[in-house]
């Protein structure tokens, strides 16, 4: 290899605000066949906004407020925005006791006296034993379960980046040929944002391990895994090259990702395969 080139093809990237850990990184970069997206914050800004409140018949407005009550306590962008929605709704929020966040579903806390369960279709599926109500296309719904029935939902939505189209385009440009999202959300709400953004595969409803072994099996390879650094950092350590979001991402992503991008822009991780791809022209 020619050193000097590699050495160029870093400085040029950092220049981008592209870090790249290695030499050998580049070379993976420009050879990625296979491009898996998380989708919230990645793919899309990751900052959902509360757009309508579903209750079941007899529940009452006060759906959102008992949300919000066990929302507080936990740190996912759907809870900080339902629990800002509620207060600017109505002041201050009901106490929850015994609240508990069952990572990658929701969380379920006591309200009043009640047991409040609070997450995903699939997970207040299983703890009321009723099939939720379907939230407007391309919302996602945050589902609540008031003692076993099931109440009604929030929707949400988070708005596609501006430059997540022109992205998909420019990867496959550079030869990619795969381009893949990796969510925990629902699948509808998942194949709407995947057909704005251009996105060929989509693996929707996935468990923090279901989205390891899904980039553990992808093809073909080298497979790149771009992440926002939200709990994604061993989706990343599983991919041949991670790329993290860092600007707002967790240090712990950051560590354990090939690639740092440190600035807001998800077309800089399509720059860091052209790059790649330069380098290796100039090098060879
Ligand atoms: P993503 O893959 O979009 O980053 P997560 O793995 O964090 O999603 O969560 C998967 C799904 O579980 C979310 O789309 C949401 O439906 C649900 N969920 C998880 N935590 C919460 C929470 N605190 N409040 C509401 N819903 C939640
Ligand atoms: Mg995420």
């Amino acid at each position: 290899a020619a050193p000097v080139a590699f050495m160029g093809g870093m400085s040029r990237a950092a220049r981008s605000g592209i870090i790249v850990k290695s030499s050998g990184t580049l070379e993976q970069l420009a050879r990625a066949r296979t491009v898996a997206f998380d989708k919230t914050g990645t793919l899309t800004y990751g900052e959902p906004r509360v757009t309508s409140v579903q209750a079941q018949a007899g529940e009452g407005h006060e759906l959102l407020a008992l949300a919000a009550a066990v929302e507080q306590y936990s740190g996912h962008p759907l809870a900080a925005a339902v629990v800002e929605e509620a207060l600017a709704a109505g002041g201050a929020l009901p106490t929850a006791d015994d609240v508990t966040e069952i990572p990658a579903n929701g969380v379920r806390g006591v309200v009043d006296g009640r047991v409040v369960v609070v997450g995903s279709a699939r997970f207040v599926a299983r703890e009321t034993g009723v099939e939720p109500a379907r939230p407007p296309e391309g919302h996602t719904g945050v589902h609540v379960g008031v003692d076993g029935r099931y109440a009604g939902y929030v929707a949400l939505a988070d708005e596609l980046r501006a430059e997540t189209p022109a992205t998909m385009a420019s990867l496959h440009r550079a030869g990619v040929r795969t381009t893949m999202m990796l969510t925990g959300d629902g699948e509808h709400v998942a194949r709407h944002i995947a057909g704005q953004a251009g996105i060929d595969d989509v693996r929707a409803e996935l468990l923090p391990q279901d989205k390891v072994d899904a980039v553990r099996a992808a093809a073909p390879r080298p497979v790149m895994m771009v992440g926002d650094g939200v709990n994604d950092a061993p989706v990343l350590a599983a991919a041949d090259v991670g790329v993290a979001m860092g600007a707002r991402g967790a240090s712990a992503a950051s560590e354990s990702a090939d690639v740092v991008i440190t600035v807001d822009d998800l077309s800089r991780s399509a720059r860091a395969v052209h790059i790649g791809r330069r380098t290796l022209r100039v090098a060879w």
